[in-house]
């Protein structure tokens, strides 16, 4: 049971990422002080969106230089920090170097942040943006589950350097946590493992990561034909970071917490955008057939290979988020708000 001292700093690694966004809004609306760990202090432009959320506020905000690749980078950030959330970790599907663009900085990185954090005597709990991605590795996996649901008790065994390399990435570095964790005593490791995240971002023009490209291909016609038959979990940006608070601050949060608002799919998605946005954009209305996919899947997307349609198009996908719902108090908002809003921003900014 770990009690956080409300008054000491808190460190967020990868505070300008988008899930971190709305974790360091949360934490500065707590009159929290926040120490966010970025790769480029000196961008201004990337730190407007947190400096304007800091003064509206009671939290104080504070940048520190981090690299995940560089050994040793987090010690400033780190240092009185009794907690640590490591959310940084690249979130990119179509790569050309999977080992040095994703795995590299997901496991060399969580090894750094968590080394630092035996080294760092102030420190009793570690928060780990993990993912769905650490629990399997492709729709079909849902076959073999003991209850026909994706849990905390499952891992993904079937990602590789080849094949999901993100999913692969994210398996290596909470892996790599658990080790870390278990040999020592000074903190304990709760884990966030996210469905796929989407919603409204902190700061809609600098986001990297992938959700915003699944979201733009709805509205930019690049599915139109159709969109391949995958079931996913989906969840709120903004329930990401109360699980995530939660985790932090509960005394008796432990262990992995599947945290993923709805079963739903690529079409299911899709069909909550048609009332609002049908008519203007060329929002996807039917399913892409398996042979069609097939044959341009490789030519659409870099990830689509005929391996990953093999494996996942076609299949459903379920979660079971219950133990975040129970230990967290994670109350997940409805997807039409998730989908309909985080589109309406990108109306809004004039981004689509
Ligand atoms: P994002 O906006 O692209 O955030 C990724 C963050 O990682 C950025 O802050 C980035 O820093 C940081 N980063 C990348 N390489 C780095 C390096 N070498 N050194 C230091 N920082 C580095 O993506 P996101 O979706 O918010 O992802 C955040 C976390 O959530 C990741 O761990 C991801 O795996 C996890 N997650 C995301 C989803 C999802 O659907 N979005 C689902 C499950 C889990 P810069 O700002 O400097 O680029």
């Amino acid at each position: 049971m770990k009690q956080i001292d409300r008054t000491k700093p808190v460190l967020v690694t990868g505070a300008t990422g988008y899930v971190a966004g709305w974790l360091v809004k949360k934490l500065l609306e707590e009159g929290l002080t926040v120490h966010a760990a970025v790769r480029e202090p000196e961008n201004k432009e990337k730190l407007k969106f947190l400096d304007e959320i800091a003064q509206q506020t009671d939290g104080t905000i504070k940048y520190f230089q981090s690299d995940l690749l560089k050994h040793g980078s987090y010690a400033a950030a780190m240092e009185g920090c009794e907690l640590v959330f490591h959310t940084a970790s690249p979130f990119i599907l179509g790569v050309n170097d999977p080992q040095r663009e994703l795995i590299d900085p997901a496991l060399i990185g969580t090894r750094n942040v968590l080394e630092q954090a035996c080294q760092t005597v102030s420190v009793k709990r570690v928060v780990l943006t993990s993912s769905v991605a650490a629990i399997y590795g492709d729709n079909v996996d849902l076959k073999l589950t003991p209850d026909g649901m994706f849990t905390e008790e499952l891992w993904n065994s079937t990602s590789s350097l080849e094949h999901g390399a993100y999913m692969y990435s994210k398996t290596l570095a909470e892996k790599e946590a658990w080790k870390i964790s278990l040999d020592q005593s000074q903190w304990d490791l709760v884990v966030i493992n996210p469905s796929l995240v989407m919603g409204p971002a902190i700061n809609p023009h600098g986001v990297t990561s992938e959700s915003f490209s699944i979201i733009k291909q709805l509205a930019d016609g690049t599915l139109k034909a159709g969109v391949p038959d995958m079931g996913w979990g989906v969840v709120d940006v903004r329930d990401v970071a109360e699980a995530h608070y939660q985790a932090g601050f509960v005394p008796h949060a432990n262990g992995r917490y599947l945290v993923s608002g709805h079963n739903t799919s690529f079409l299911g998605m899709a069909q909550v955008l048609l009332p609002n946005y049908g008519e203007k954009y060329p929002i996807p209305r039917k399913i892409m057939p398996k042979w069609l996919l097939w044959l341009l899947g490789p030519i659409l997307n870099k990830a689509l290979t005929r391996k990953f349609i093999a494996r996942n198009v076609g299949y459903p996908w379920k979660g079971d988020n219950s133990k975040s719902k129970r230990e967290l108090g994670v109350n997940y908002r409805p997807l039409n708000a998730t989908i309909n809003e985080m589109f309406q921003q990108l109306v809004d900014e004039g981004i689509i």
